[in-house]
């Protein structure tokens, strides 16, 4: 491990100020590309985690009280500031994550899209309204910020996801306790800096770095309200079950295994092109990457092709234009994907690909795995059960439409899924009978812009509203609905003149 560079600081953020942990458990931030130690990461002590909630419950006080123009107003100058900065939080992310720098770039450019959806924040905030429901009564409603909320974060898209939660949270009216993952903590203490030249006030977004321990403190807290969670689904599960017991409301968008159908009158070179880069793209560290191809009928005579197109996008350095996608983000999360490529090959599936030993030229420390391909996988396979998050695509062949839909909906996740095809009444179908979330039809990764939402399903999804757009404002807001009587005997001695 490399420690003569200089190295970043990954301070927590509490009450408008940066500042070292004192927690004695800390853990190295290294670039997965080379090893290179960036930064230590100390996990929050119990007693800074009750500090950065206590700073984010006073700042609520008056920020519930801004106007909300002028909350909106910050989020048009945050995101003018993430645009001007956009090279160079690619450039800090890239080195975080490993991310090829385009596609460390499309991360924060993502993330803006929601904040410049936050700016618009008052339309989104309008109530309902019924004059006249009885006499001399009328009802209508508002919006209202919940307090406290808390997002914990994972480490594949460490500005996009921070970026889907505080903005949105902090426009409505509350304050926000932000937990990143921590294996790339540097991008959001960034997002943090941009944020308070933006000119949010102190409080009002906080930042404490930690694991289980200062999660558990966070999702059970007494002063915090709503918890947004996404990561993988074994920790979605018990963040979803603490919080709700703890009387909190929460989201938490989880793990995948996502299809992509591919039906016989597809375009060929755009399905397959489509299929390279949604399975190896990012290393396959996407919760929208395909990981499964169904190939329907005698498109599955293109798996061979497919597999030469794959060959072609190997892996490489931020900086290496010709490189597909990164590293794998740690070398723990490598040997996991390479003992589920072993497990492939014992358990019958054939590996056209193999991914196992690839290298690349001066970066022999590098998380690297080559794309790898699989046909003939069953549903039993670890391959398929599993989310395995490397550049592996399964191919199963499938004689119907109907056996390819009955095959994802057997599946207890439901993220992402699309079809490639040229028949519009295939593509209904499709559409019509998958269980899964969110649809791509000719597009192989469908996630919804801002002002959509997030829509994953079944195992991929637990609470009831969900991530940005109309049902991340729902999610960060109570609805108060006030029924009003004034005849027009009330307008009193003053106004009576007036109103002759
Ligand atoms: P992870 O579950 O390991 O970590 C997510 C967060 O939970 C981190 O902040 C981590 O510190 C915290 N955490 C880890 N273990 C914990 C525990 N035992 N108790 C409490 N908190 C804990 O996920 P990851 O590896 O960082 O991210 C990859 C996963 O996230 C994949 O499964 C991917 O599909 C999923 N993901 C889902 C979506 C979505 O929208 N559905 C989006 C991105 C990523």
């Amino acid at each position: 491990m490399n420690t003569s560079a200089t190295l970043l600081k990954a301070p927590l953020f509490i009450d408008g100020e940066f500042v070292e942990s004192r927690g004695e458990q800390s853990l190295p931030v290294t670039n997965p590309a080379t090893q290179q130690l960036l930064a230590n990461v100390t996990f929050a002590t119990s007693e800074e985690v009750d500090r950065a909630v206590a700073s984010a419950k006073a700042a609520f006080e008056s920020w519930r009280e801004t106007p909300v123009s002028e909350r909106a107003r910050l989020m048009m100058r945050y995101q003018a500031l993430l645009k001007e900065h956009h090279d160079e939080l690619g450039a800090l992310l890239a080195k975080d994550t490993g991310k090829v720098f385009e596609d460390a770039k499309g991360d924060v450019w993502r993330g803006i899209e929601v904040v410049e959806q936050a700016a618009n924040i008052p339309s989104m905030l309008m109530g309902e309204t019924v004059e006249g429901v009885a006499k001399g009564v009328d009802s209508y409603s508002y919006k209202q910020p919940l307090g406290v909320c808390v997002g914990i974060t994972p480490f594949n898209f460490p500005a996009m996801i921070p970026l889907w939660m505080f903005p949105l949270a902090i426009a409505a009216g509350n304050t926000f306790v932000l937990k990143p993952s921590e294996q790339d903590p540097l991008t959001p203490v960034r997002l943090i800096e941009l944020f308070i030249e933006a000119g949010a006030p102190a409080g009002v977004l906080n930042m404490v770095h930690g694991g289980p321990d200062v999660v558990d403190q966070l999702i059970t807290h007494n002063d915090v309200k709503a918890v947004s969670f996404v990561g993988s689904s074994r920790v979605g599960q018990h963040v979803y079950e603490t919080a709700t017991k703890a009387g909190k409301r929460a989201q938490c968008m989880m793990g995948a295994k996502n299809h992509m159908v591919v039906m016989p009158d597809a375009d060929r070179d755009a399905t397959l092109n489509a299929l390279v880069g949604a399975s190896a793209g990012a290393a396959g560290q996407r919760c929208m990457a395909i990981s499964v191809a169904v190939f329907v009928g005698d498109s599955a005579n293109w798996i061979e092709d497919l597999a030469q197109r794959m060959k072609a996008a190997q892996p490489g350095a931020w900086d290496d234009k010709d490189a597909a996608y990164g590293p794998i983000i740690s070398q723990a999360s490598r040997d996991r994907v390479l003992k589920l490529i072993e497990a492939g090959k014992h358990e019958g599936a054939t590996c056209h690909l193999d991914g196992s030993d690839v290298q690349v030229e001066g970066l022999p420390d590098g998380n690297w795995v080559g794309p790898t391909l699989f046909s003939d996988v069953t549903p039993d396979m670890a391959i398929y059960r599993e989310e395995i998050f490397g550049p592996v695509l399964c191919c199963m062949q499938v004689e119907t439409l109907d056996e390819a839909i009955a095959t994802i909906n057997a599946l207890d996740v439901g993220n992402g899924t699309s079809i490639f095809t040229q028949s519009g009444g295939a593509a209904r179908k499709f559409q019509h009978e998958i269980d899964v979330g969110q649809v791509g039809i000719n597009i192989p990764i469908p996630v919804p812009l801002p002002f959509f939402s997030f829509t994953g399903w079944n195992g991929s999804f637990r609470g009831d509203l969900h991530a940005y757009g109309k049902q991340g404002v729902q999610f960060y807001t109570e609805t108060k609905t006030i029924t009003a009587r004034w005849t027009h005997s009330d307008t009193g001695p003053n106004m009576s003149i007036a109103l002759k």
